[in-house]
């Protein structure tokens, strides 16, 4: 069983057909169908102490189940996702619902008429009239070219200075005009009250949580797990002839034109007790615009996992530049860099280079799902997944 404590001696060399770098979602996915499908005898290597990458879940001192590196909401359109993670976990519905604090008040993000009424004093009750609202306000743009165009187009400057310019300053360090518009396009605006983050047609959490979720994934005759172990630790004696590398692209070529820039976080927790199974917040997640408070958002796990207890955990998220690369930095002078990389990838026939931050790419959970069954699909297709190494001894 693949736990987080599992570790497992690597194989003599040339015991692999796979070696997977990095048991996060585009490692362990693909690692799962190349084991099952083509009988692939597979390493999975983490340098952390446990599977599941930035998904990771464990219960804390006072038994919250909390989320390691932030919260983690599943949500997707793509049935092929859900249809593969379902063989691995039965779910929790959860619908994620997110509020901001302005000037004191607490407002649903992404804007919709409540948020609009609540702000302005107003009683907006259609579609069309919160349309026209919106329309009297949004500035066009030839072409939107940035993150602060991207919302000042659609809701206008006020909304934007009140809920967008500062939670973006502190957690990307730099304005939202020099910020690539997709990131903050992420959040749409609404103009009905429905006030769920996501609008997905699956929405749902892993009902014994991801860590045990991904452990399922990997539990299988043809995968050895080791995790707190680097990829330079096992690079000589477990070699194979397919490196599935799910870490920093860069880190691969050993950085050789330079860093590319990645955003981190510290998290610091607060536990409060809360006797009769209570909750700290009203939903799950509160965000701060304001750039005098220095954290970006409030999350206490117990709404997302429904997990009932007389204390909750909340974590609360300080952008920072150094620390782990959780997000790369949507920007052309970024994109070109990693097109440098991308180039060098695309000669190595022996490394599939996949998930957030191998393509460096702002990617949800279920569009790094959706990109390792693709992957694998080209993989088994054009003849390379053939079994190299000798089949398991009995
Ligand atoms: P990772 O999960 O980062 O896995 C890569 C693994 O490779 C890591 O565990 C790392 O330790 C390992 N590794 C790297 N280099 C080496 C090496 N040299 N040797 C050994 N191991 C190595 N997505 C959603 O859909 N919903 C959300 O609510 C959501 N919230 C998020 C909140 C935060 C704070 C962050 C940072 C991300 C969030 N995401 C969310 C995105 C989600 O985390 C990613 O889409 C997903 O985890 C990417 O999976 P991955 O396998 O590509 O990368
Ligand atoms: N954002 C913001 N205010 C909010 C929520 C989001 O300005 O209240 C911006 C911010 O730049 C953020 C981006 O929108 O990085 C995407 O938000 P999302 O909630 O998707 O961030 P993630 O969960 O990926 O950190």
């Amino acid at each position: 069983m693949a736990s987080s404590s599992n570790r497992t001696a690597p194989r003599a060399h040339g015991a692999y057909d796979l070696l997977v770098v990095g048991a996060g979602f585009a490692g362990s996915v693909f690692a799962r169908r190349a084991a099952e499908e083509l009988g692939q005898r597979v390493l999975v290597v983490d340098r952390r102490p446990h599977i599941a990458g930035n998904a990771h879940d464990e219960v804390d001192e006072h038994g919250v189940l909390c989320h390691t590196y932030g919260p983690h909401i599943f949500h997707t359109n793509a049935p092929a996702v859900q249809a593969f993670l379902s063989r691995f976990t039965e779910w929790r519905p959860y619908e994620h619902r997110v509020l901001a604090e302005v000037d004191g008040r607490f407002v649903p993000v992404p804007v919709n008429r409540t948020t609009v009424n609540e702000l302005y004093g107003l009683q907006i009750a259609t579609e069309a009239d919160m349309q026209d609202f919106l329309d009297a306000r949004a500035e066009s743009f030839a072409e939107v070219k940035d993150s602060e165009q991207a919302v000042v187009s659609k809701v206008g400057r006020d909304l934007y200075e009140r809920l967008f310019r500062g939670y973006t300053r502190k957690q990307w360090a730099l304005d939202p005009t020099d910020l690539h518009a997709s990131v903050c396009a992420r959040i749409p605006i609404r103009l009905s009250d429905d006030d769920r983050y996501f609008t997905d047609t699956f929405q749902a959490m892993p009902a014994a949580g991801y860590t045990a979720m991904f452990a399922s994934m990997l539990d299988h005759p043809n995968i050895d797990v080791q995790v707190g172990t680097d990829h330079h630790e096992v690079a000589a004696e477990a070699r194979a002839p397919l490196t599935v590398w799910t870490g920093p692209i860069d880190e691969f070529f050993d950085h050789r034109f330079g860093a590319l820039p990645y955003r981190s976080l510290r998290f610091e927790r607060e536990t409060r007790r809360t006797p009769g199974g209570g909750l700290a917040q009203p939903v799950a997640q509160v965000n701060y615009n304001n750039e005098r408070i220095p954290f970006t958002r409030v999350t206490e796990f117990r709404h997302l996992t429904g997990q009932v207890a007389e204390s909750s955990t909340l974590a609360y998220e300080f952008p920072t530049a150094d620390g782990d690369p959780y997000y790369p930095i949507p920007r052309p002078q970024n994109r070109e860099l990693y097109h440098r990389y991308e180039a060098l990838a695309k000669q190595r026939h022996d490394v599939l280079f996949l998930g957030r931050l191998a393509r460096y790419q702002y990617l949800n959970m279920d569009q790094v799902v959706a990109g390792s069954l693709q992957a694998f699909e080209r993989f088994a297709a054009d003849g390379r997944g053939a079994r190299t190494a000798p089949p398991l001894a009995a």
